[in-house]
């Protein structure tokens, strides 16, 4: 036994030795692994909250100019303490540009009145490119199908872990959307992918998106260009976003 426990300890102290003079590591010195091109980019953040120097501004509470109806009328929203409220009933709004790959970052409030239950309390929603929903619902003490509740990527992926705040407070979604590809022909070369952070914490992990959030029958893909708007969805709630702002990838 005590033989066996110094041969361990002399075969160590060889391993150690030949790391040491670089004999078993098959010549492989630490600069062979270093990469030092690109160089990423230095950019100006200030917090979490504010957008970087790069960023594309949608919304930074003072006017409605990124933002259209489906019908390219004048949004009917309401902007009240910089923040642009759900005029329900008035439709959704849709982003004048197209986006591909992004990284999205919007916050949001859910009345602190509360009225109705599950689907219908604080309902809204990001819909990127126009057809991929990342769910808004009041989900504080509101109990509805996980893959409808928010955060979840609708009726597709229930969140993680539920980091709802109470209703009438400001939350807030940090997403990198990856879009999906299509080839010439329009058939589907890679499905959509989305992460999200909702209040700082993650909720969805690169969940594969399995195409169109719809409320009824099941998600498909059908081909469409590279770049779309982002819409927010009317649901008849006053919901109130602030904040908007994404970066293109
Ligand atoms: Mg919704």
């Amino acid at each position: 036994m005590k033989n066996i426990i110094i041969n361990n300890i002399k075969y160590f102290i060889l391993i150690i030795v030949l790391y040491s003079f670089n004999i078993i590591s098959d010549e492989i010195s630490p600069k062979d692994t270093e990469i030092w091109t690109p160089i990423p980019k230095i950019i100006d953040v200030d917090t979490i909250w504010k957008p970087s120097s790069d960023s594309v501004i949608l919304f930074d509470g003072n006017n409605l100019n990124q933002w259209e109806h489906n019908d390219s009328s004048k949004p009917k929203w309401i902007i009240e303490n910089n923040s642009m409220i759900v005029n329900p009933g008035t439709g959704n709004l849709y982003t004048k540009k197209a986006f591909t790959d992004i990284q999205f970052h919007i916050e949001w409030k859910t009345p602190i009145q509360i009225s109705g239950d599950g689907q219908n309390r604080g309902n809204s929603g990001i819909f990127f490119q126009n057809r991929y929903e990342l769910q808004i619902l009041d989900s504080f003490n509101n109990v509805t199908y996980s893959n409808g509740q928010a955060a979840s990527i609708y009726k597709q992926h229930i969140p993680l872990v539920n980091a709802s705040k109470m209703p009438g407070e400001w939350q807030s979604y940090d997403v990198i959307f990856i879009a999906p590809k299509f080839d010439s022909e329009g058939n589907l070369t890679k499905r959509a992918e989305m992460t999200v952070f909702h209040n700082g914490i993650l909720v969805q992990n690169k969940s594969i998106i399995l195409g169109s959030t719809v409320y009824k029958g099941l998600p498909e893909y059908k081909s469409h260009p590279a770049k779309e708007p982002i819409m927010i969805q009317d649901h008849s709630n006053k919901i109130a976003f602030r904040n908007i702002w994404l970066r293109e990838l």
